[in-house]
C-alpha cells in the first residue's frame, strides 16, 4: 500500500481536497469523520472521544492509532490511502510509520495546506453541514438557496459543535503546539509538498495534483 497525508490546520480545506482526490483513486481516511461516526453509533470510543472533540482538544494517541490500525487491516499492496486529519502528533506520526512498515507500504507525499488563522476562523465559524448528506455550505461564501436547508436533499443544515469561534481558536492553538512539529518531521524525510490553501478549493486541488501526478 502507499499513502499520502493531508496536513494543515482545521479549516484549510482538507476534507474538500480529499473529496476531489478520491476521484484519483485514493481511499479517504478521516479520523475526525470516523470519530463522529463512532459517537453517532454510541460506541465506547465515540463516547470517550466526544468530550475531547467538543473542547477542540486531541483525542489520546493510543485511541487514534488503534482505529487506524483497524482501518488499515491487511491493506492490499495496490491500495492508495489518503489520511485527512491524521497524524496530528509526533507520537501518531511514529505510530503510522510503524504500521506502514508492517504493511510494506510507503508514504509518498505530505501535502501541507497553508492558510492564515483569520481566514480559518471565518471559514469554520460560518460552516454549515447537511445532517443527511454531509454537503458543506458557508453562511456567506457558499449559502444554501433556502436558509438552513440543503439544496440537494432538503436536509437540515447544522453547525458542528466544535465550529464555534472559541473552540476554533482552541483547535488552532492545539494545531500550532502539537501538529506543526510534524512539518519538520516530514521535511526531514523530504516529503513536504506545500500548497497555498487560502484560495479556492480548485486551486488547492490543482496544486496538490501537480505534486501527485508531476
Ligand atoms: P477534524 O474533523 O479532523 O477537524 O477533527 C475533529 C476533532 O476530532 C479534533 O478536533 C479532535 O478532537 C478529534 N480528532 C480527529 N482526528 C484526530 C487525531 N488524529 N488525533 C487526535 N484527535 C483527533
Amino acid at each position: 500500500m502507499n499513502a499520502i497525508i493531508l496536513l494543515g490546520p482545521p479549516g484549510a480545506g482538507k476534507g474538500s481536497l480529499a473529496e476531489s482526490l478520491v476521484r484519483e483513486g485514493y481511499t479517504h481516511v478521516s479520523t475526525g469523520d470516523m470519530l463522529r461516526e463512532a459517537f453517532k453509533n454510541e460506541t465506547a470510543v465515540g463516547l470517550e472521544a466526544k468530550s475531547y472533540m467538543d473542547r477542540g482538544a486531541l483525542v489520546p494517541d493510543d485511541v487514534i492509532i488503534n482505529i487506524i490500525r483497524e482501518r488499515l487491516g491487511d491493506a492490499p499492496a495496490d491500495e492508495k490511502f489518503m489520511f485527512d486529519g491524521f497524524p496530528r502528533t509526533l507520537n501518531q506520526a511514529q505510530g503510522l510509520d510503524q504500521l506502514i512498515t508492517d504493511l510494506n507500504g510507503v508514504i509518498t507525499h505530505v501535502i501541507m495546506m497553508e492558510c492564515p488563522d483569520e481566514m480559518i476562523i471565518k471559514r469554520l465559524s460560518g460552516r454549515r453541514i447537511c445532517r443527511s448528506c454531509g454537503a458543506v455550505y458557508h453562511v456567506t461564501n457558499k449559502p444554501s438557496k433556502v436558509d438552513g436547508v440543503c439544496d440537494f436533499d432538503g436536509g437540515e443544515l447544522y453547525q458542528r459543535d466544535d465550529d464555534n469561534e472559541d473552540t476554533v481558536r482552541n483547535r488552532l492553538s492545539v494545531y500550532t503546539e502539537q501538529t506543526k512539529p510534524l512539518v519538520a518531521y516530514y521535511a526531514d524525510k523530504n516529503l513536504i509538498c506545500p500548497i497555498d490553501a487560502s484560495g479556492s478549493i480548485q486551486l488547492s486541488v490543482d496544486s496538490a495534483l501537480s505534486y501527485l501526478n508531476g
